[in-house]
């Protein structure tokens, strides 16, 4: 399988679909894309079915299907990659979903205020990775292990946290330089925030600062700091 299929949560959505078709196999990542093995009695539906259900970020470009003598498997595995040179696309970035959005704000979530939070349905992807194939010691979030909650996820196949390279909590991942109330205490009393985001910085001012005001406050700051 060809396409946008890795780092899109696309291993954890097969094993779920072949599991629930009662299929047996494997799936990995492999440098043209995907690998899928099946065997069952329904296996001829799968290409359909995947086509159907893909994650939101996957994008399939082409299923080449190969018939093979059954193996008398009885369970469906997600298999390391095979390596090989990647001829993957890696995703974009994106918004922050709606689970996500909702385990921000539960007290009872242990992402909880975490401006971070992630999963393989969002967060970053492209501006967080240095190399190919896609994989956590190949993107900015290498210098922060996980801790065990976060591992445990990671390593579950029914987790939607299963193989989110950029993983992380208030225990183990990356953490605001000022806390939110400064920065909000700054901006009333007139100040501008350049804020990094995901992929550039973005400029805050108070609302009664027009906006070309605010713009060339900044301007005139970054010329003073020569700060790039
Ligand atoms: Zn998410
Ligand atoms: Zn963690």
């Amino acid at each position: 399988m060809r396409g946008t299929v890795q780092g899109v949560g696309f291993r954890p959505f097969a094993y779920r679909l072949a599991r629930t078709m009662r299929l047996s196999g494997f799936v990995l990542n492999d440098s043209a894309g995907v690998l899928i093995e099946i065997e069952g009695s329904d296996a001829a539906c799968f290409p359909d079915a995947i086509r159907a259900q893909a994650p939101p970020r996957a994008r399939i470009d082409s299923i080449d299907v190969l018939e093979l003598a059954p193996a008398g498997g009885e369970r469906f595995q997600i298999l390391e990659s095979l390596n090989g040179r990647s001829a993957t696309r890696i995703g974009a970035d994106c918004a922050t979903c709606a689970e996500c959005r909702r385990e921000l704000t539960d007290p009872a979530s242990r992402f909880f205020g975490y401006p971070f939070v992630n999963c393989t349905h969002c967060g970053p992807r492209f501006t967080i990775t240095r190399a190919l194939p896609y994989d956590r010691a190949q993107t900015a979030m290498a210098s922060f292990a996980m801790c065990q909650a976060c591992a445990a996820d990671y390593g579950d196949p029914e987790n939607r946290r299963f193989h989110a390279e950029p993983v992380a909590c208030p225990d183990c991942g990356p953490r605001l330089s000022h806390p939110i109330g400064e920065v909000a205490a700054r901006l009333a009393s007139g100040a501008i925030v350049a804020l990094k985001g995901i992929g550039g910085f973005h400029l805050f001012c108070a609302p009664a600062m027009t906006l070309r005001s605010a713009s060339s406050g900044y301007a005139r700051h970054v010329s003073r700091s020569r700060s790039p």
